[in-house]
């Protein structure tokens, strides 16, 4: 139950309130609703997001790279054209959000201000080096996605602060993948998730290489040391198996899920990850060459 929804005008007054003890943001509502529904939290005062313009905002810049404000919902990053050239595995991650409904309404902020490990924009959106724009009403500054986290549901954001949009630099040519495994195809939270992104040189040799993964944490991360183990090296399953094998290492699975136990998922993220970067090479390979 809400027993009190106030809709501001401005990002002044939706800061100040916010600062308020008991209050809720809402963009999409489609996790604080559900929140609401199933007692998870008492929606005191809930207040909308949704008439503020500047999480509205989509600019692309001469250099290539672009800002997305917060409130774009997961459906128009899916079929946005131009984001599904720039950054297809963004729009891939948005397209398998749960259902059309959901998409509609959820919005990117929203998805990664829950701070789930499973949300699908998080992989992409580290891989794509974003960064937040954040404000508390009176000034404005920008965090690395990747600072963002601070646990599950944990993020850095103080009482009033709100997530204006994200900063996608140009990542140039590259090959991209988002593999997502779930019991279902459709309609499910992911079990695990790994995104991935290569640049190859014109010999086909590695340039860079960043692999992201989904509920294999607490938070949404990125694996270290990928890049360096691919460095100019050419595709082989040897090299692949590595990657894959640091990402479960990597791994912190939460124990006492009941959506299935640490060590199964250790090893799907192995597969997932292996997965996405099989693909992101391969797509690389046609479209990636960086000379
Ligand atoms: C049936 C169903 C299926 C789902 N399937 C998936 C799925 O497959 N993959 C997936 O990743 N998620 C899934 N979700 C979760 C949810 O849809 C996403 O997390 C969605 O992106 C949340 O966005 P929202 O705009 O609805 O957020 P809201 O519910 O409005 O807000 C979520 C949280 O973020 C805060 N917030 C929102 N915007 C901002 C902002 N700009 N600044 C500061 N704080 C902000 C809110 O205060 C709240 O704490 C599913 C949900 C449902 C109900």
């Amino acid at each position: 139950m809400i027993l009190d929804y106030v809709a501001p005008r401005t990002l002044a007054e939706a800061c100040a309130l916010g600062r308020e003890p008991g209050t809720v943001f809402l963009a999409g509502g489609t996790d604080v609703l559900v929140w609401g529904a199933d007692g998870r939290r008492r929606l005191g005062r809930v207040v909308s997001l949704r008439g503020l313009p500047e999480l509205r905002e989509r600019r692309w810049r001469e250099d290539g790279s672009l800002y997305l404000g917060a409130g774009t919902t997961h459906d128009e990053v899916a079929s946005d054209p131009e984001i599904q050239k720039q950054y297809p595995v963004l729009a891939e991650g948005c397209r398998s959000v749960g259902s059309w409904s959901i998409r509609v309404a959820g919005t990117l902020g929203g998805n990664v201000c829950t701070a789930a490990p499973s949300a699908d924009s998080a992989g992409p959106l580290l891989v794509y080096g974003a960064e937040l724009e954040l404000t508390d009403g009176e000034s404005r500054w920008s965090l690395p996605l990747v600072d963002f986290y601070m646990g599950a549901g944990k993020t850095v954001l103080q009482p009033g602060q709100i997530v204006l949009g994200f900063h996608l630099p140009n990542p140039g040519y590259h090959g991209a993948a988002f593999v997502k495994l779930g019991r279902r195809r459709a309609m499910e939270i992911a079990l695990v998730s790994a995104t991935a992104l290569v640049k190859l040189d014109d010999a086909d040799a590695c340039r860079d290489l960043h692999l992201a993964l989904g509920t294999a944490a607490p938070t949404p991360m990125l694996v270290e040391g990928a890049a360096e183990m691919a460095a100019g090296r050419l595709f082989d399953e040897g090299l692949v198996n590595q990657i894959a094998q640091a990402a479960a290492a990597q791994a912190r699975p939460r124990i006492g899920s009941f959506r299935c136990d640490p060590d199964y998922r250790r090893r799907m993220v192995a597969v997932t990850a292996g997965r996405a970067v099989t693909a992101a090479w391969d797509r690389a390979q046609d479209e990636g060459r960086v000379s």
